[in-house]
């Protein structure tokens, strides 16, 4: 296997998910390295769902090294508030990266909200963009249940409050083994790794 896919993150912890993913499905984790390791600074997101902002970062990052790119971006779909947060997950209370506040927000707005109409997902869009313009855009969905208070200690940003589909637990409630295993974003790039795969083995 030969060449290099560059990952559209600044996230140490993500490069890693997303080579033991990849790795499953027969890529070396050596051809995968992250944005922040050659240098490239973050574009701005300005677009409409996250399949238009992965697809952003992964063009960005094309443009800046010439080396084929690979970039997620997701967020918690919520039906009763008819699709939000969505691409506004990370600044849902107002200002970016506060899960505490996003989380707390959240479960007020949906304090009079019965159980049948907490249903929600998070949702992934991976993407692959290559130097001669190619596009394989994926997408994966974690389906739940919102709870009414958060539970678990594990994970980050929502998943005190997900119900998985067929689980009791929360995501937070999970090990990372376990959630990793039908996470949105292991779905969405497990969709995607045969494209990898071609695009370093030429
Ligand atoms: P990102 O595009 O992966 O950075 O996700 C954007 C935002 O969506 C995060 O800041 C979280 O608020 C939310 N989110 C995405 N994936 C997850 C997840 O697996 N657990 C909890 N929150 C998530």
């Amino acid at each position: 296997m030969t060449g290099t896919v560059v990952l559209a993150t600044h996230n140490a912890h993500k490069v890693a998910e997303v080579r033991a993913i990849l790795a499953e499905a027969g890529l070396d984790p050596r051809c995968l390295v992250g944005a922040a390791d050659l240098g490239v600074a973050p574009p701005v997101e300005d677009g409409l769902t996250s399949a238009d902002n992965a697809l952003i970062k992964a063009r960005a990052l094309v443009a800046a090294t010439g080396l084929a790119a690979v970039a997620d971006d997701s967020g918690l779909v919520v039906d009763v508030l008819g699709g939000a947060p969505g691409i506004f997950s990370a600044r849902w209370c107002g200002h970016h990266g506060d899960d505490e506040a996003n989380l707390r927000l959240l479960l007020d707005q949906l304090a009079d909200v019965p159980d049948p109409h907490r249903t929600a997902r998070f949702r992934c869009a991976a993407v692959l963009v290559t130097p001669d313009g190619a596009e394989v855009v994926e997408h994966g969905d974690l389906a739940s249940t919102l709870t009414t208070a958060p539970r678990g200690a594990n994970g980050f940003g929502y998943d005190p409050v997900l119900v998985p589909d067929g689980e009791r637990r929360t995501c937070a409630e999970l090990s990372a083994t376990e959630k990793n295993a039908r996470s949105h974003r292991g779905t969405a790039f497990r969709a995607l790794a045969p494209a990898v795969v071609a695009v370093l083995s030429p």
